[in-house]
């Protein structure tokens, strides 16, 4: 627990939050500045920064309340689609240094559109460097 982590506040009830699932281990409350009406984010009671500090297994367990966030927003918002984001580090966008899921409903007709530009490699030989680096330290 962080004293002044934003999160722990939430999970302390210091701050409150609109509630969407709890159990032992985790929380699901509705993100206060939505991508779309419904977004979610699902968090740990515990406080781990970011992915690359969280337990394997705890993380596991985490996909599992992603999983049923996502089905009960498909369900009860009628959702076309979910989006799962996932932020680590300033760089890719995190403000909350608390690891937590974005659970975002998704409709035909919401509009929203990711800011997705594709990249290509110089080379063939570049792409398969990119892909020995990352693989010699996956074990
Ligand atoms: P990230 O940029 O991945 O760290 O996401 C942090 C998210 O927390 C943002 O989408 C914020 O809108 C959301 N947020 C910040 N304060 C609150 C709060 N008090 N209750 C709910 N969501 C919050
Ligand atoms: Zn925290």
């Amino acid at each position: 627990m962080s004293t002044d982590c934003l999160f722990c506040k939430i999970v302390r009830g210091d701050i409150p939050c609109a509630k969407v699932y709890e159990d032992e281990n985790f929380l699901a409350f509705l993100d206060i500045g939505p991508i779309i009406k419904g977004h979610t984010l699902v968090i740990p009671r515990e406080h781990y920064a970011s992915l690359p500090e969280t337990p394997a297994p705890l993380l596991a367990d985490m996909m599992s309340v992603v999983q049923r966030i996502a089905g009960a927003q498909m369900n009860a918002l009628k959702a076309d689609g979910i989006n799962i984001v996932q932020n680590n580090g300033r760089a890719a966008g995190q403000l909350v240094d608390h690891i937590h899921f974005h659970i975002i409903p998704r409709f035909t007709t919401d509009g929203h559109k990711w800011n997705w530009a594709a990249k290509s490699y110089d080379s063939p030989a570049e792409m398969q460097s990119m892909a020995d680096q990352i693989s010699a330290r996956c074990s």
